[in-house]
């Protein structure tokens, strides 16, 4: 699950990790009473006005401003709450932007010594391990860096047996270029994420930038948390940190009808029992010179229903200019797949995309026969190959 700023910064700081205090507030009225409050916390007399949505990259699209007055506060909330915020990671038709966070300034005018570094912790899946990736060149575009400088970014796995060691933060502080109360600071820093990252039960954390005042603290200035759906169940309190508008609307919805599925950019619809099936499934359209419009698994016990909350969901996407259903009939029945596909074309009505057909295992040639003597216009292939070039065959 993807969290706003506010929130990662939220469980941050429950973990001790030092972060660039914020009120998060939704009208720009809103937005000059949180400064004030700054103001009287910290005595911040500029702030950060941030936009806050599911994606990165807001300070280059224009939805991270200073402000250096009460006055500016207000504008700058003003115009920021409810543009259409376009960044990198949005897409071209940008986010709706609904709230955002009123920050203290943590830059201090006209200085020199301030610092930017890059640190994330994620897990690296080929060795298993938890891994702290960090950079002394943080900032705005680590990507760039990443091409560029690759040299720049290291790394320090973590040992699950011993967990994170003291010499791994000093070495880190140290290839940070560090030395004093920075130094000090820096180690704390990296302690305190680690745990904040352990104790959310998350997949990946990045703070970009870790911020180095001229004071020598240390603190986070932005941060990107994603939360693992599977270990929610533990953290009750994190539930209402999910923002359902920040979501794939027809994620949502598949979501509410118990499906697997995963909106992208292509125009081959899919509608396949089991997640390995359906990957196998999604690299055969594209060897096929198609594209895949989503991952939809519908599951071990996919029947007439779940058929046809697919089909509705699949059909929601105006690119899709062919549907693919690959199942695998071994628990599932085909013929329950069939029965589904021919109620989903009475019930949904006008399907004015082809589909391709390919069931295969328990029940397939009652399938073939429910689906033959339908009448429906429906394509159906034994072999996966096949029904990948009758995909490619239609749309060309
Ligand atoms: P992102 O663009 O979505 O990654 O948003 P960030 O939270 O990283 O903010 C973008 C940039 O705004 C940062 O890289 C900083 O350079 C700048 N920024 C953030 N906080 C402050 C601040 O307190 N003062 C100043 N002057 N700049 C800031
Ligand atoms: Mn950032």
């Amino acid at each position: 699950m993807n969290i706003h700023e506010y929130q990662a910064k939220e469980i941050l700081a429950s973990h001790g990790v030092r972060i660039q205090r914020g009120i998060t507030v939704d009208t720009a009225e809103a937005a000059v009473d949180a400064a004030k409050k700054l103001n009287e916390d910290t005595g911040t007399e500029w702030w950060v006005v941030k936009a806050q949505i599911h994606a990165g990259g807001r300070g280059k699209g224009g939805g991270v401003k200073l402000a250096k007055s009460l006055d500016d506060v207000k504008k700058i909330a003003g115009e920021i709450l409810g543009m259409q915020l376009i960044t990198k990671q949005t897409g071209p038709e940008g986010k709706l932007v609904r709230k955002v966070l009123i920050t203290e300034d943590c830059y201090y005018p006209g200085d020199s010594e301030t610092e930017e570094y890059y640190m994330s912790v994620l897990l690296n899946r080929q060795s298993g391990r938890n891994m702290i990736m960090y950079s002394p060149e943080g900032g705005m575009d680590i990507e760039s860096v990443a091409e560029n400088t690759p040299e720049l970014i290291f790394t320090e796995e973590i040992d699950p047996s011993v967990g994170l060691q003291g010499f791994q933060c000093r070495k880190i502080a140290y290839n940070l270029g560090l030395s004093g109360t920075a130094f000090k600071e820096m180690c704390k820093f990296v302690v305190a994420l680690y745990k904040a990252y352990e104790g959310s039960d998350s997949s990946m954390f990045e703070i970009n930038p870790v911020l180095k005042t001229s004071d020598d603290l240390i603190m986070a200035v932005d941060s990107k948390v994603n939360l693992d759906d599977n270990a929610l169940y533990r953290h009750k309190d994190y539930a209402d940190m999910r923002d359902e508008a920040e979501e794939d609307p027809f994620e949502v919805e598949a979501g509410e009808f118990g499906l697997n599925y995963v909106k992208l950019d292509g125009n081959v619809g899919c509608m396949v029992n089991g997640a390995g099936l359906a990957m196998a499934t999604m690299d055969i359209i594209k060897l096929s010179g198609g594209d895949p419009a989503n991952f939809l698994d519908v599951g071990g016990t996919a029947d007439a229903e779940t058929v046809e909350n697919g089909f509705r969901i699949i059909l929601k996407d105006p690119k899709v200019k062919a549907i693919l259903i690959n199942i695998f009939g071994g628990i599932v029945r085909c013929d329950k797949v069939a029965e589904g596909v021919v109620a989903a074309y009475k019930n949904i009505g006008e399907i004015n995309v082809p589909i391709i057909v390919r069931l295969q295992g328990t029940n397939a040639e009652e399938a073939k026969k429910i689906i033959d003597e339908s009448g429906l216009e429906v394509l159906s292939a034994v072999l996966l190959q096949e029904a990948a070039d009758k995909v490619s065959e239609v749309l060309n």
